[in-house]
């Protein structure tokens, strides 16, 4: 949860402004799962709500997409969003509001962006060499199986066993 006091602002005259500094480590904001949270964000008293702005650094852990393992991806948050003051009902584009009690909890909006902030084909590295097509292994960890060998295609797989036949028939000492 990444709860605020908002007491102060959501009852002062509109352009009253104010700063949290935020530095948390592993938390959980819905489906995600951040490895810290960082960074300082400036409210603003408008009209019918509060300006909530900052930059925040984060690193939401993902899989990578070509071998398939857990990483953090660090992203960056650049927040720009309203949130309602107490009493006004939640809508679908102002999912935060102040409680009565002057909290709000910012979870939803922090999880919004940094889903928003993950690649669409996130890599554990820019030269991940990903899973072996044949044995699925994950090449970098050693765990490919294939030897040497160039990597098989997987068309030529199919003709293997003709090709052990062939071997044997020509009768291989070894
Ligand atoms: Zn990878
Ligand atoms: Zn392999």
């Amino acid at each position: 949860m990444i709860k605020i006091n908002f007491a102060d602002i959501a009852h002062a005259t509109p352009g009253k402004q104010e700063r949290v500094s935020l530095d948390m480590e592993h938390l959980i904001a819905g489906d995600l799962d951040l490895a810290y949270l960082r960074g300082t964000l400036h409210f603003t008293r408008v009209d019918h709500g509060i300006l909530v702005e900052g930059k925040l650094e984060t690193a939401v852990k993902t899989e990578c997409s070509r071998c398939l393992t857990p990483f953090y991806e660090p992203v960056t948050i650049e927040l720009a969003d309203i949130i309602g003051l107490p009493g006004m009902s939640p809508t679908p584009e102002r999912p935060v509001n102040v409680h009565e009690d002057g909290w709000a909890d910012l979870t939803p909006l922090i999880r919004e962006y940094a889903w928003l902030g993950l690649p669409l084909n996130p890599l554990c590295s820019p030269d991940c060499p990903g899973l072996c097509p044949v044995c699925g292994g994950n090449i970098r960890k050693g765990e490919c199986t294939c030897g040497d060998d160039e990597p098989i295609d997987p068309r030529w797989e199919a003709l293997r066993p003709l090709l052990n036949e062939a071997e044997t028939s020509q009768g291989h000492e070894g």
